[in-house]
């Protein structure tokens, strides 16, 4: 069993040595930093101790086997942009804000992938793997900001995947340092591995917890030559996602196929100053897309566009220039922090149940708006794969609508493992979800993890207080 707290002080000693491993402009300890590096997207943390910039993978070695000396926690960082407390430390100590290893150290057309450091941001590396008629799919909304590290330790996924499969499916190995210090390389430049357990997809969505990653090898796929966007509104839900099912009976796979429903349009349209986004009444909208070849892509547009209006369509868009297309996933990208208009406290939940189960999804959603007084309930998300961020919005000066919530949250888990779902199809555990693991894992599968955990991190310094129940 890894071990766990008492962890040792944060002595000025400690601190000193921080220094030299990595040079005294790279370690802070003033209130500012350690606030700042308290928290994530989440908005809910405590502070970090002491936060340390390493260069490259020799000073994140050299860090961690000065925490693991002073039996001192330390938590990896990327962006930040986590929405369940992952980066944030629950007993202090050190953060590990890895900004500086941001380079992208090849792109290889011949073998069809691409090494880059843990900080590149994810938006970046796609574009630059574009500009040679590659194509890296993972596309969380996050991608402008969050990292291609963050993203392998959270295994993001983004409307894409419903084409292309989330970040797992694009990882072909790691560098990584263990908590003692130790480098390890995972995994290859090859597609093929089957040499010993698949350690690659282990550290993948371990949301920092058995390891750093230091770098990243990427597969990529050949840059499709056309894309087409559609925007289809409905007047309610059950409507859209009636399209959602036409669409997979005649086999049409598009790229993406995003669902928002009304109460989020309303508040990306207050957010944005923009005018209605869609026509009077619409109650959801789906966003679409479909990419290849042109003849493909027609034809498919074609079909999407009759699965929808066979749905009861109230308007088909579809968005063929580039500044178009922009302009309606600009709404998509706007939505998660546009929600905040709605109430000041938005609770997020990134549910997700099998694809032929989501009609019974939004039914458990209809009946916890009807008990919930005091929150609403917008929704949105990658319907294609019955993922669905369930945004509970409230005052939380209400306290009636602080106690509604909190049964709703609880609600929400029970019915989706009920519907043979996952309490978390994005976004992870982190802190914020740890009461509701068990729900969704045996012990014995809790008990296994915790094993797991152990043979990387006996000490239990690396991230400690995430992912499952101590
Ligand atoms: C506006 C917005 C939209 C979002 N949209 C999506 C979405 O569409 N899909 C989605 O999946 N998520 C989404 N997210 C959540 C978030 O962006 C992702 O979880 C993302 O992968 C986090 O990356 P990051 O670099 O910010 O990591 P951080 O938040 O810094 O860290 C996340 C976790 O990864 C660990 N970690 C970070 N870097 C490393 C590393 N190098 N080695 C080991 N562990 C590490 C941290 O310890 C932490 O546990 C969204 C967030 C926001 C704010």
């Amino acid at each position: 069993m890894a071990a766990g707290p008492p962890y040792g002080p944060v002595t000025e000693a400690f601190v000193d040595a921080l220094r030299l491993a990595v040079g005294a402009e790279h370690v802070r300890t003033d209130d500012e930093a350690r606030a700042t590096y308290g928290a994530d997207a989440l908005k809910k943390g405590h502070p970090a101790d002491v936060v340390v910039w390493p260069a490259d993978t020799a000073e994140v070695a050299a860090v961690l086997r000065l925490c693991t000396a002073h039996r001192v926690p330390v938590v990896p960082r990327g962006a930040g942009t986590g929405y369940t407390g992952g980066a944030v430390p629950s007993f202090g100590g050190v953060v590990l804000a890895l900004q500086r290893l941001d380079r992208i150290l090849e792109i290889d057309e011949r073998n069809l992938l691409a090494v880059a450091e843990c900080h590149v941001v994810t938006g970046d590396l796609q574009r630059a793997v574009e500009a040679v008629g590659l194509f890296y799919p993972p596309d969380p909304a996050s991608l402008p900001t969050s990292t291609i590290g963050g993203n392998v330790a959270e295994c993001a996924g983004g409307p894409r995947a419903f084409k292309y499969g989330v970040t797992k499916r694009y990882i072909l190995g790691l560098e990584a340092v263990l908590p003692s210090g130790e480098i390890i390389h995972t995994g290859g430049k090859s597609v093929k591995n089957v040499v010993g357990y698949d350690l690659t997809q282990l550290l993948v969505g371990s949301e920092g917890t058995l390891a750093v990653i230091t770098r990243v090898t990427v597969r990529l796929v050949p840059l499709p030559p056309t894309q087409v966007t559609l925007r289809a509104t409905f007047t309610t839900i059950r409507a859209a996602v009636d399209a959602v099912t036409n669409l997979i009976r005649a086999r049409v796979v598009p790229s993406a196929l995003e669902l928002i429903d009304g109460d989020s349009l309303e508040a990306v349209a207050t957010n944005l100053g923009t005018r209605a986004l869609a026509p009077e009444g619409t109650g959801a909208l789906l966003l679409l897309e479909v990419d290849g070849l042109p003849e493909t892509v027609a034809e498919e547009g074609r079909r999407v566009e009759q699965a929808c209006r066979e749905a009861g369509a109230t308007e088909v868009l579809v968005a063929h220039d580039q500044a178009t297309r922009e302009e309606l996933w600009r709404v998509r990208r706007a939505l998660s922090l546009s929600l905040r208009v709605l109430a000041p406290m938005k609770v997020n939940h990134d549910v997700v149940v099998p694809k032929g189960r989501v009609p019974e999804l939004f039914d458990l959603i209809d009946r916890l708006r009807a008990a919930s007084p005091g929150v609403r309930i917008p929704c949105f998300g990658h319907v294609g794969d019955g993922n669905i961020h369930v945004n509970m919005m409230l005052d939380p000066a209400d306290p009636v609508a602080l106690e509604a919530a909190r049964v709703a949250e609880r609600a929400l888990f029970e019915g989706i493992v009920a519907l043979e779902g996952s309490i978390s199809g994005e976004h992870g555990i982190g802190f914020s979800k740890l009461p509701f693991v068990p729900l969704e894992l045996s012990r014995i599968e809790i008990d296994l993890q915790r094993r797991i955990k152990a043979a990387f991190d006996p000490l239990n310094i690396l991230n400690p207080g995430k992912m499952f129940p101590e």
